[in-house]
């Protein structure tokens, strides 16, 4: 929108003979390049503006009567400046104000007054306004065409929202609240500091404390299945989920991608995958997250965001999985793709402030608020290795704090060689988090020992957790095989004993990556015993659609 309408001339005069003048006589001269939106009184003229502001358009321009009844031209410009403060300001008077107008010079910064009438306007108008609109056009506001969120820093909701349009890659502009322009933005929704986040979309609507549904609404993401009933339903869109869409739709299934969250799953969040096969200088989660996305739609596989799937009914030959507001989906087989979620921080002190201070992954939506600020980082795999080599570009320094004495047994080697060539990391082996405490955000967390249990607490408001990972399979228990820590079995794992799984009536045993519900897969991290790799994950869910076509043609 923003960049593509024109900016706007505002004239406002309750006189209704004046007010058609000034506007027709504007219209006809600058009519092409700018769009003349007239207003009959000073409310209609200020509704006008805070929509033009909420939909990230331009103000150049606002003549203004001085004589208006629900307030004068003064007042009205004074109230246009707290959101365009570069918009150009010309108050109509008749000879009678002329003091006042004098005066407004100096309350509303004003740049011009026109004495009624200005006919001819060759002579006493347009010269006047082509002067303000050239210095307007060397200085304007800027158009803004993308999502605003306006929040607090340190706002756990704030941060909700960013990380959720981060991570389904909406471009967004952040302004906190206590910036002019995150203020004026509020003031332009009739909302004030109290009630952030305030996210203004691209086309100037404004969603007070949404949800993720809400929000994925309205930034075109689709949260509604098109049919009830399909070939192929994946749940998840990680690697292996999208993995699975792209084949599957590609090879002619009726196939719906469902995720809760956003595309990409945990390789979403990597700022950079330096081992992904065809990628020589390494992709960042992002990149190959739109890639596979883009490729799964070609293809004209569905995707669903925000859906959490909660369970799974395998009765009879559809396979029904269940959402969480009560709705279902039907399909002839199923790949499970939910991948596995980050193991929280059980430390006393530290759960108030998850998202507010204490963040679990999420390195790429925070990076650049952790600018010249020293940031902590909880783990000794791979995923934080390669946070804290992206949070070293923007932070003072980075801390990466691990449990064991090095890290060689968790990381690979080539990211422990580049942590070791940047001067602003620095490891603490033997380290654990012991605690957290602060007033509205994170300030202080206590390091313990490992081996001699001593704690000490360090000045900490960044503080990054990437320690290991767990499946969210609770949905599926009395359903579907797991091991102990709810890892998926499948094909080979589930002939325990050389029995085929309790309830499997099938006179063969399951596929190779077949759970021990006939026509229901699963693939990547979830499953057990998988290698937990962004490769691996693709390549089981490209594997799984293969295996679902055998099932459907012995169906
Ligand atoms: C920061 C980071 C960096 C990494 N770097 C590398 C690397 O460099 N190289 C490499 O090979 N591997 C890397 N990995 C590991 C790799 O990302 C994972 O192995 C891979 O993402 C697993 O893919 P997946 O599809 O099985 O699961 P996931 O990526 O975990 O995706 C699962 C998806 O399912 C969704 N989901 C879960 N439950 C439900 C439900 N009930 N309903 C709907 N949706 C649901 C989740 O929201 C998620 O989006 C990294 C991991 C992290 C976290």
């Amino acid at each position: 929108m923003g960049d593509m309408a024109n900016p706007t001339i505002l004239t406002v005069d309750d006189d209704p003979a004046v007010s058609r003048a000034v506007a027709r006589d504007v219209r006809r001269r600058y009519g092409e390049r700018y769009r003349v939106v007239r207003a009959a009184s000073a409310d209609d003229a200020l509704d006008a503006v805070r929509e033009i502001k909420l939909r990230g358009e331009q103000l150049a321009l606002v003549l203004a009567d001085y004589r208006m009844p629900q307030m004068n031209g003064i007042e009205f410009l004074e109230a246009v400046m707290d959101l365009f403060p570069l918009a150009r300001r010309v108050l109509l008077t008749a000879y009678a104000d002329t003091g006042a107008a004098i005066d407004a010079i100096n309350v509303v910064d004003l740049d011009h007054y026109l004495l009624k009438p200005w006919s001819p306007p060759e002579e006493n108008l347009y010269p006047v306004i082509d002067g303000l609109l050239e210095a307007w056009l060397s200085a304007p506001d800027p158009a803004v065409s993308e999502t605003r969120v306006v929040g607090h820093r340190w706002s756990a909701p704030s941060f909700a929202v960013r990380d959720f349009l981060t991570r389904n890659l909406v471009p967004y502009r952040w302004l906190q609240a206590e910036e002019p322009e995150g203020a004026s933005l509020l003031t332009a929704a009739g909302l004030t500091a109290e009630d952030v986040p305030l996210v203004v979309t691209a086309d100037g609507k404004s969603l007070v404390a949404p949800t993720e549904s809400e929000l994925a609404t309205h930034v075109g993401l689709s949260t509604r299945p098109t049919s009830d009933f399909y070939d192929l339903v994946v749940v998840g869109a990680g690697p292996a989920g999208l993995g699975a869409a792209v084949y599957g739709a590609s090879e002619g299934l009726r196939t719906v991608l469902v995720e809760r969250q956003a595309a990409g799953g945990q390789a979403g969040q990597s700022s950079r995958i330096e081992n992904y096969l065809g990628f020589p200088d390494g992709v960042s989660g992002a990149q190959l997250t739109d890639r596979a996305r883009r490729q799964a739609l070609r293809f004209g596989a569905e995707i669903l965001s925000t859906r959490e799937v909660v369970g799974l009914d395998a009765a009879g030959a559809g396979r029904v999985l269940r959402f969480g507001d009560g709705s279902t989906i039907t399909a002839h087989s199923v790949v499970l793709a939910t991948g596995v979620s980050y193991r929280r921080l059980d430390a006393p002190g530290l759960a108030d402030f998850t998202g507010a201070g204490l963040f679990y992954g999420s390195a790429t939506t925070e990076a650049l608020s952790c600018r010249g600020e020293e940031v902590y980082i909880v783990g000794g795999a791979n995923s934080a290795g390669q946070a804290a080599v992206h949070f070293s570009r923007h932070a003072r320094r980075v801390h990466l704090l691990i449990r064991s004495g090095d890290l060689r047994r968790s990381m690979s080697h080539y990211l422990i060689q580049q942590l070791d060539a940047i001067e602003n990391i620095e490891v603490h082996p033997w380290t654990e988090v012991a605690g957290g405490s602060g007033d509205d955000h994170l300030e202080q967390v206590v390091l313990r020992d490992a081996r001699s249990g001593e704690t000490h607490t360090v000045d900490c408001s960044w503080l990054f957790v990437f320690i290991g990972a767990e499946p969210r399979t609770e949905w599926l228990t009395g359903v579907v095989a797991r091991d102990p820590r709810g890892f998926v079995l499948t094909g080979p794992d589930l002939l325990a004993g050389g029995h085929r799984p309790p309830g499997w009536t099938l006179p063969r045993d399951p596929y190779h990556l077949e759970s021990s519900v006939p026509g229901v897969f699963a693939a990547g991290d979830v499953r057990a015993d998988s290698v937990k790799r962004v490769a691996s994950a693709v390549g089981e869910g490209a594997m799984a659609v293969s295996l679902v076509h055998r099932y459907l043609e012995a169906q």
